[in-house]
C-alpha cells in the first residue's frame, strides 16, 4: 500500500482506520447505502470538513453524519461519551459541582441506565474513554483552581 493512501484527500493528515460498520451507523440515513465495503479512515484534523474517506477518495463530510465529531473545532454538542450522549459540558459540570471524578460515577450521576455501544455510536468505533478523561481533567482544573 502506498503510504499516501491513508492520508485525507483534502488536508493530507494521516487518518485513523475505522470499520465500515461504524461509518454505516453514523452517516445520515439517506447515505447509508453509499457506504461500501472499503476500509475507511477518520480524518482527525480539527479544521478539516472531511469525516471519513477511503483510499479511492470517496468521502463523507462532517455534515453527512448524524452526530458531530467531538474533535472538530466547531463540534456542537461536543460529546465526551457517544454511547450515553453525555457532552463534555455535562462531564465538566458534574466534576465541578459534585466532586465526583471517576468516569463510571459520572455516567451514573448523569444517566440512570448506562450503555456501551462504542462500535456503532462513537465515530472512531472505539471506546469514548479518552475524550471522557480529557473532559474530567478540564473539570478538575476548574474545580481545584
Ligand atoms: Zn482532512
Amino acid at each position: 500500500m502506498n503510504k499516501k493512501e491513508n492520508a485525507c484527500p483534502v488536508c493530507c493528515t494521516i487518518g485513523q482506520p475505522v470499520e465500515n460498520v461504524t461509518v454505516r451507523h453514523l452517516v445520515k440515513k439517506e447515505l447509508m447505502l453509499s457506504v461500501d465495503d472499503n476500509s475507511y479512515w477518520l480524518c482527525l484534523d480539527e479544521d478539516c470538513d472531511v469525516a471519513y474517506y477511503t483510499e479511492t477518495k470517496a468521502m463523507f463530510r462532517k455534515d453527512d453524519l448524524k452526530v458531530p465529531l467531538w474533535f472538530k473545532r466547531d463540534a456542537d454538542p461536543k460529546y465526551a461519551c457517544y454511547c450515553n450522549e453525555i457532552t463534555e459540558e455535562q462531564v465538566i459540570e458534574t466534576v465541578v459541582n459534585t466532586g465526583i471524578d471517576s468516569m463510571k460515577d459520572i455516567i451514573n450521576a448523569i444517566k440512570s441506565k448506562a450503555n456501551a455501544q462504542c462500535r456503532v455510536r462513537n465515530p472512531a468505533g472505539k471506546c469514548c474513554t479518552k475524550a471522557f478523561n480529557e473532559a474530567i481533567e478540564k473539570g478538575k482544573d476548574i474545580r481545584d483552581n
